[in-house]
C-alpha cells in the first residue's frame, strides 16, 4: 500500500529551498522492497505525474522523455535518460548531464565519463553488463552549473521510477549533488565518502565525482578504496566468483 503523502506538487507550485521534508519511508507497489529514501519533495503521487504503472524501463523512459517539470528542459536538447543493463545490481548515479552527454543523449561520455568507464573495467564491470548509470537530473543545466534543489525535485520521480524497475542491491552515488539528491539533503561527500548507508537492503556508497578526480588527481587513491569495498560487496551480494583485474 502506497503511503499518501499529503501534499503532492501541483503544477506552478514552487519547492522552498531549505524546506525539506523528512519522511520516514516510501512504500512503492509491489511490497517487496521498501525503498527509504528521503525526498525533499517526493513527487510520485503528483496526478500530473504518476509514473506508479511504468513497470519497464524501455516504456519508463518514453514517458520521461516527455517530462518538462522543471526549466531545465527548455535549456537543453533533449532528456538524458540513463543507459546500461536494466537487469544490473549496480546503479550508478551522478550530477546531470554535462555538453557532450546532452549532445550525445548518453550519461557519462564525456572526460568524467572515460575516467568512469576505466574505473568500472578496473572493478570487472562492463557499462552494459553489470551497471546501469543515470543522473540525478536528467537534462543538462546550462553552462553545466549544479541543478537546484527545485530541479532535483521536479526530476525526482523520474529516479525514484527508475530505481523501482531496476531494483539495484547497490547503488554508488558520484559525488556531493548525488549524494544529496538521493540520501541526505545535508550530505557532504568528504565526509560521508567510503561509508556504507543500508536501506532496506539496497546498499548505498557516496564517492567522488570523477570530474573531481580530473581536477584533483589526490582523491583517485580514496575513490578506488571505496570501489574497492563496491566490488566486495557485489561478491557478497550477487555473484561471489566475480573477476575483477585489479581487486
Ligand atoms: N557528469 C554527471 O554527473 N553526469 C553525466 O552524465 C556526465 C557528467
Amino acid at each position: 500500500m502506497p503511503v499518501k503523502e499529503e501534499a503532492a506538487i501541483r503544477p506552478g507550485r514552487q519547492v522552498t529551498p531549505g524546506r525539506c521534508r523528512k519522511i520516514p519511508e516510501v512504500w512503492y507497489g509491489s511490497g517487496e522492497v521498501r525503498w527509504v529514501l528521503w525526498p525533499q519533495e517526493s513527487l510520485f503521487l503528483d496526478a500530473e505525474w504518476d509514473l506508479s504503472a511504468f513497470n519497464n524501463l524501455a516504456a519508463l523512459e518514453e514517458k520521461v522523455r516527455t517530462c518538462a517539470r522543471c526549466g531545465l528542459r527548455a535549456g537543453c536538447r533533449g532528456v538524458v535518460f540513463g543507459e546500461g543493463n536494466p537487469q544490473a545490481k549496480v546503479v550508478l548515479c551522478g550530477e546531470g548531464p554535462g555538453a557532450d552527454e546532452d549532445r550525445l543523449g548518453r550519461p557519462f561520455v564525456g572526460r568524467a565519463g572515460q575516467l568512469l568507464d576505466k574505473i568500472l573495467e578496473a572493478c570487472g564491470f562492463g557499462r552494459f553488463e553489470h551497471v546501469y548509470i543515470l543522473n540525478a537530473v536528467k537534462c543538462r543545466p546550462p553552462g553545466n552549473r549544479i541543478p537546484t534543489e527545485e530541479e532535483r525535485a521536479a526530476c525526482r520521480a523520474n529516479l525514484e521510477a527508475q530505481l523501482r524497475i531496476i531494483r539495484p542491491r547497490i547503488m554508488v552515488l558520484l559525488g556531493a549533488t548525488a549524494l544529496q539528491a538521493v540520501l541526505d539533503p545535508r550530505g557532504r561527500i568528504t565526509r560521508d565518502r567510503g561509508r556504507w548507508v543500508e536501506k532496506n537492503g539496497l546498499w548505498i556508497m557516496p564517492t567522488y565525482h570523477p570530474a573531481a578526480l580530473l581536477r584533483n588527481p589526490h582523491l583517485k587513491r580514496d575513490t578506488w578504496e571505496d570501489f574497492k569495498q563496491v566490488v566486495a560487496k557485489y561478491r557478497e551480494l550477487v555473484d561471489p566468483q566475480h573477476y575483477s583485474p585489479h581487486c
